[in-house]
């Protein structure tokens, strides 16, 4: 026993000590690493389009380049970009900082005989931009100037920017986000956590230090269990989501044994660990009140493309390092065919709506009263049909949640929660809260809470996890017992494996390049104006 927990402490150690990377190091070892000329420059200009928004919005790097280029192009294109930015600060301000925000953009875009003047603006946008000032600054006039200026750059600047040197500097980062991944990518370190096809560690990739979960999916296991299907169908959804509330997908590729899954790295623990097993059962109103935000604006972002996620309980939710938590564990979603109706059962015992429980056909009601379940269960330490360790058959719990009321004894529930969760836990569809394409988050439960910031991840987690503690279980809770040796892979698996491994997903490589400062140490030499048309044919 002594040496189980001297494994778990090792692992533990090395796990903790790679959070805390040393930049400088990293950055010695990187200092031969170059981009790559793209060698089939056309196919790759065609394979990136032509569209703005994902070159010049979306795509991480993508905005960066266009914004280097506006920076340096004219004085016009410069105060575009500025006014752009200034705007964005102003809107995500508070009390004082908002209002020096406020005359900044007053004095700096709107005068005439100031050198960033928004020129370019003409006939009613010039006009509001003139009747711009301090007792004149209202939301829906800066809106309005803010979208006549994506216009604008979205015309003559964007198709300049496409024959720049900073697009060319743009496909060479696709050339080397295009390159393939296998194992010797990372450094593996603790399990923590075990799955139905294998178990999630914690990985690092070498060169810029970045740490993220691995689920990896034993192929042998996936083909016995016919589950190659659903494995696709999980990585298939997790690559089109791009939320702060969902754990994102960042690589995706095959080892011999495995495949894997890269996703965020959320070393805060499950809310379920945090409801039961940290002291009291429970957790405190506030805490309560920021998940749901966070939970309901990541439910939303699936809703929004049409995907159920189906298995809504605080297990799936996860917190990371800073205490803000994230949707994960995309196994049971499905993405709902336009206007149709699904009437699979699926879900877990406790949260499963009515109209599952009856197979009746859904859509994507089920996950509000899922959330219901667990915005009850966060309260009170236990399901609203379901106590605490009680031993009930499934098939009690399906009574209770067809013919019971839901009653509210724990002495934490305030006429908000109540309210809210009882709307959630509508048995009939039709007037259940989230189903008439209503936005949850403006009932009262949420009124100490802005959703403009809470979305850009700007509010202040009510609690923070300890830096030096791994929320999960000992590692020997997680040994593998079973291995599969009858089962034969074939050609048909391997072109399987392939469909599955596409390597890095573009926005999070993207962000995890930024981030870890390899952008602006490989983006030289500086691209200014000048050099622009020697360095890049
Ligand atoms: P399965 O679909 O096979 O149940 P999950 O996606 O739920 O697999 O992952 C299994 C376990 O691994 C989870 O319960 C959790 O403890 C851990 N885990 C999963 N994703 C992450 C992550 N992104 N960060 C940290 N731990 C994770
Ligand atoms: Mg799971
Ligand atoms: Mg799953």
């Amino acid at each position: 026993a002594d040496l189980v927990g001297l494994d778990n402490l090792v692992a533990n150690t090395a796990y903790l000590k790679a959070q805390q990377i040393d930049r400088t190091e990293l950055r010695k070892q990187r200092l031969t690493l170059t981009l790559p000329r793209p060698k089939k420059t056309s196919a790759l200009r065609t394979a990136v389009g032509r569209k703005y928004e994902p070159l010049c919005e979306q795509q991480p790097i993508g905005r960066k380049l266009f914004q280097q280029f506006l920076l340096t192009s004219n004085p016009t294109y410069r105060a575009a970009y500025e006014f752009l930015e200034e705007l964005n600060a102003w809107s995500f301000a508070e009390d004082e900082t908002k209002e020096k925000a406020k005359q900044g953009i007053l004095t700096k875009f709107c005068q005439p005989e100031s050198k960033s003047f928004l020129s370019y603006l003409t006939g009613s946008d010039a006009e509001t931009c003139r009747c711009l000032s301090s007792t004149n600054f209202d939301e829906e006039n800066l809106e309005q100037i803010g979208e006549a200026t994506r216009e604008f750059l979205k015309g003559k600047p964007f198709l300049e920017y496409l024959s720049s040197p900073f697009f060319y500097r743009f496909l060479q980062w696709k050339e080397y986000e295009a390159q393939k991944i296998t194992d010797r990518y990372f450094y593996e370190f603790r399990t923590l956590g075990k799955g139905g096809f294998g178990e999630v560690c914690a990985v690092q990739v070498k060169h810029t230090g970045q740490m993220y979960a691995c689920k990896k999916l034993d192929k042998r296991k996936l083909k016995k269990k016919g589950g190659e299907r659903l494995a696709l169908l999980e990585k298939h959804i997790l690559e089109k989501v791009n939320s702060l509330f969902i754990v994102n997908l960042a690589y995706a590729y095959d080892s011999k044994t495995h495949l894997c899954l890269v996703m965020d790295l959320m070393t805060g623990g499950d809310l379920k660990f945090h409801i039961y097993h940290l002291g009291e059962r429970g957790l405190r109103m506030e805490r309560v009140v920021y998940y749901t935000a966070q939970i309901t604006t990541g439910i939303l972002h699936l809703h929004a493309m049409d995907i159920v996620y189906r298995d809504m309980k605080p297990e799936n939710v996860l917190l990371d390092g800073k205490g803000q938590c994230r949707l994960s564990d995309l196994g049971l979603a499905v993405e709902l065919p336009q206007g149709k109706m699904i009437c699979q059962k699926a879900g877990t015992s406790g949260y499963m709506a009515p109209e599952i429980l009856k197979q009746e056909h859904y859509r994507t009601s089920v996950d509000w009263w899922a959330l219901g379940c667990s915005i009850y269960e966060m309260v009170a330490g236990r399901l609203p049909f379901k106590d605490f360790r009680e031993k009930v058959q499934s098939d009690e719990v399906t009574r209770r949640t067809l013919e019971d009321e839901c009653k509210f004894m724990h002495k934490n529930f305030d006429a908000p929660t109540k309210d809210i969760v009882g709307r959630f836990l509508k048995k009939r569809v039709g007037i259940r809260l989230g189903c008439r394409n209503d936005d949850p988050r403006n009932h009262v439960f949420f009124k100490n809470i802005s959703l403009h910031r809470l979305e850009a991840g700007l509010v202040e987690p009510p609690w923070v996890p300890k830096p030096n503690v791994v929320y999960t279980k000992d590692t020997a809770e997680f040994r593998d017992s079973s291995e599969v040796k009858d089962i034969q892979l074939n050609a048909k698996d391997e072109k399987f494996f392939k469909e599955f491994s596409t390597g890095a997903v573009s926005i999070q490589w993207q962000k995890e390049i930024i981030d870890t400062g390899v952008f602006d140490e490989l983006n030289v030499p500086k691209l200014d104006g000048r050099d622009c048309e020697t360095s890049w044919k």
